[in-house]
């Protein structure tokens, strides 16, 4: 484990374009500091649509002139099983650059690391399973074949929460189908994208498969719209808030390309009288204080039955103190910043709408304590009695801040659970298994947790939201599926 003595100090990045570090063609740069201290610790391309553009072409020339998209399914597998590899040997690195560009606890950008991993292996062996259908008895004198092929140029689009992770769940898919791709990572974080970038390569992906180009906040958006704009990306594949996934959308729309979504969510856990309290309590703790609040799927809204309630966030205020908020690199933090500046200015907008809305039982504040003064912290914040139409009940907040509120009975809870605009996730505890599966059945959510909260290691299964949470699914089958087109292929016997 690193220790603060050995806090990392500035790295200059470059893009990677065709397989070469390239700078911005403008040779502009931007820098991001550290959320938890302020200082410098990146500086990377500040790119415009020329070099999107040039990213953007060699990922076509890749896709239409090579023989990367037709190349066997066994190498296509082993250059996923060698990168995964190499991202084990080198986990110390790539979480260091994670820790000072998120700010997250190290220990955590480890586990990142790790899952990304999995991730990688189980696409490899995903490569190795590729298959199509064939139809030989529907009419006597032919035959069909149903043959998937990878789709195309895929646009990447990721935020910074969980740079590393949440790239793998593109990538690992897109280079098991045979796909090409742009990425584009968030402005906060792009490093651990560009470390990627020259692992893929040294792990055997050709040049002009995956390019990256990096630019800062308003470029950003500006790069982003023209790679889901473009007319020679088949496919964009997003992952951030829904009001940028909307935009996404409508850009993508020029050239009806494939579209995929992982948005925001306010995601609903709910704890019946019956379940292991002790167990629900560290659940409901894990699910919003992850990452600083700063998960897609956090358990935001804390629905508790009525009976058990007062217990309930009693244990849970208590747990919620015990947070120790501090330096990424120090292995006794818990807890780290929040991102920047904007996102601290919002959860602190929320917290002072949270006071007039609900009774406030912990936190509530910018965490100023010394040590933390040149930090974005927020302490770790519970709302109790709050109105099912507060805005901190409805809002997705992103940040260490609960919204509790308190339910009768079953059909209460899931209507209020169901009622928001989101649809990402939701957890149930119980002991009672018919009580577990209603609730399931009943939630729109992508994924439901039955007696647990942000469970990892199931990427075998399909991740993705209802309603306004996404469209389209990442990991498993299905995951795999969003990077490949489907042909029919029908043969007359003669
Ligand atoms: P964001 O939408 O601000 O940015 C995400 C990415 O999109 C960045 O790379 C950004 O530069 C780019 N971008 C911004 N505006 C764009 C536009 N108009 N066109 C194209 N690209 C644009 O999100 P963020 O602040 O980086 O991340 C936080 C959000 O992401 C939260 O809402 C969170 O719920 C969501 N998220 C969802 C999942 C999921 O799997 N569902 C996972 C992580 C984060």
């Amino acid at each position: 484990m690193t220790s603060i003595a050995e806090r990392p100090g500035v790295t200059t990045y470059q893009q990677f374009i065709d397989g070469q570090w390239v700078d911005a063609l403008s040779g502009a740069t931007f820098t991001r500091t550290s959320p938890y201290d302020g200082s410098v610790v990146g500086v990377y391309p500040n790119s415009g649509i020329e070099d999107a553009d040039r990213a953007i072409r060699a990922a076509r020339r890749a896709f239409d002139e090579t023989s990367w998209p037709t190349s066997p399914a066994a190498d296509r597998a082993r250059i996923l099983r060698r990168a995964a590899d190499l991202l084990a040997e080198r986990a110390d690195a790539f979480a260091t650059c994670i820790a000072a560009e998120v700010g997250k606890p190290k220990t955590m950008a480890l586990g990142e690391v790790m899952a990304t991993v999995d991730v990688f292996q189980l696409f490899a062996a995903k490569a190795l399973n590729l298959k199509g259908e064939s139809f030989t008895q529907q009419i006597p004198d032919a035959i069909g074949i149903v043959a998937h092929e990878p789709v195309g140029v895929v646009g990447i689009i990721t935020p910074w929460n969980f740079p590393l992770l949440l790239i793998s769940w593109k990538i690992g898919p897109a280079i098991a189908a045979g796909c090409t791709m742009v990425a584009k990572p968030s402005h906060y974080t792009p490093g651990s994208t560009l470390m990627l970038a020259g692992l893929l390569a040294e792990a055997g992906l050709p040049d002009g498969v995956f390019n990256v180009v990096t630019s800062e906040t308003d470029n950003g958006a500006l790069v982003g719209q023209h790679i889901a704009a473009s007319e020679l990306v088949d496919k964009v594949a997003f992952t951030g808030s829904t009001a940028s996934g909307k935009a996404v959308m409508r850009a993508a729309a020029n050239n009806v390309k494939k579209v995929s979504l992982e948005l925001g969510g306010k995601s609903p856990n709910i704890v019946f009288p019956d379940a292991a309290l002790d167990a629900a309590v560290a659940g409901a703790f894990f699910g919003i204080y992850l990452n600083s609040g700063q998960v897609c799927q956090a358990g935001s809204r804390l629905l508790v039955a009525k009976p058990i309630k007062d217990e309930f966030v009693a244990k849970l205020t208590a747990l919620s103190q015990t947070l120790k908020l501090g330096d990424p690199f120090d292995p006794a933090t818990t807890m780290g910043p929040v991102i920047n500046e904007n996102q601290l200015a919002k959860i602190e907008n929320y917290l002072q709408r949270g006071k007039q809305e609900a009774k406030l039982l912990t936190g509530g504040s910018r965490a100023t304590d010394p040590g933390l003064e040149k930090g974005l912290f927020v302490k770790p914040t519970i709302f109790d009695e709050v109105p099912a139409q507060a805005s901190i009940a409805r809002e997705e907040i992103f940040g260490p801040v609960l919204s509790v509120l308190s339910f009768e009975n079953i059909d209460d809870v899931i209507r209020t659970a169901n009622d928001t605009m989101y649809g990402l996730a939701a957890a149930v505890w119980t002991k009672d298994i018919n009580v577990a599966l209603k609730v399931a059945k009943g939630l729109r959510a992508g994924t439901v947790w039955v007696n647990a909260y942000h469970t990892t290691g199931l990427y075998n299964m399909p991740y993705g939201g209802y309603k306004q949470s996404g469209l389209g699914r990442e990991l498993g089958d299905l995951g795999l599926e969003e990077y490949m087109e489907t042909k029919s292929i029908q043969i007359k016997l003669q």
